[in-house]
């Protein structure tokens, strides 16, 4: 195991009288920056930046950085929230690491999956059925993992739609879904 222990530390960002989220801080015990490249091979949608180094994320409306000796994430409900997601992460971390061998570390810096690639291979119906007003909106929501892919109905039932579904799939793979 890499991370052994961490120190957690939470704030509220208040944006409103009724809307604020928690962001929460592990302070770690050890320095993961030989690990993140690894965590980059794995984590298709990160953006690693190996100067300083670390690794960005955009994980279920979360935004989540890694650098040699913190974990932060924002948007979280509550302080059991972020304990959690805290918790994940560095399980995360932990299970790259264990891995390490399996795996052949990435240290570029990926580019970034733009609303406009993800757009091409939508349907084009406007039809709302994802919630969204327009393809263009739902293709935002993707991009910035506020939205998951089967929202969109029509590229699950119409046969025809089965290219772009694969294509899209492609996009938004990564080979640890779930934290
Ligand atoms: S459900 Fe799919 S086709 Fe309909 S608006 Fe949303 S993204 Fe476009």
């Amino acid at each position: 195991m890499l991370i052994e222990s961490y120190d957690v530390d939470i704030s509220v960002s208040t944006h409103s009288d009724e809307e604020f989220e928690y962001e929460a801080i592990a302070h770690l015990n050890v320095d993961i920056g030989p690990a993140l490249p690894y965590l980059n091979a794995t984590l298709r949608r990160g953006i690693y930046l190996p100067n300083r180094p670390a690794l960005s994320w955009r994980h279920e409306g979360h935004n989540i950085g890694f650098w040699a000796r913190r974990i932060a994430v924002d948007n979280l409900e509550s302080r059991e929230a972020a304990y959690a997601m805290l918790e994940r992460l560095v399980g995360l971390v932990n299970r790259v690491w264990v891995q390490r061998d399996t795996l052949e570390p990435d240290p570029t810096t990926h580019k970034q999956l733009q609303p406009l690639e993800v757009h091409r291979s939508l349907p084009g119906l406007n039809c709302r059925a994802c919630g969204e007003a327009t393809c263009f909106n739902f293709a935002l929501k993707i991009v910035g993992a506020q939205a998951d892919l089967t929202r969109c109905t029509p590229l699950y039932e119409d046969e025809t739609l089965t290219e772009k579904r694969a294509v899209l799939e492609g996009l938004l793979a990564a080979k640890w879904p779930a934290l």
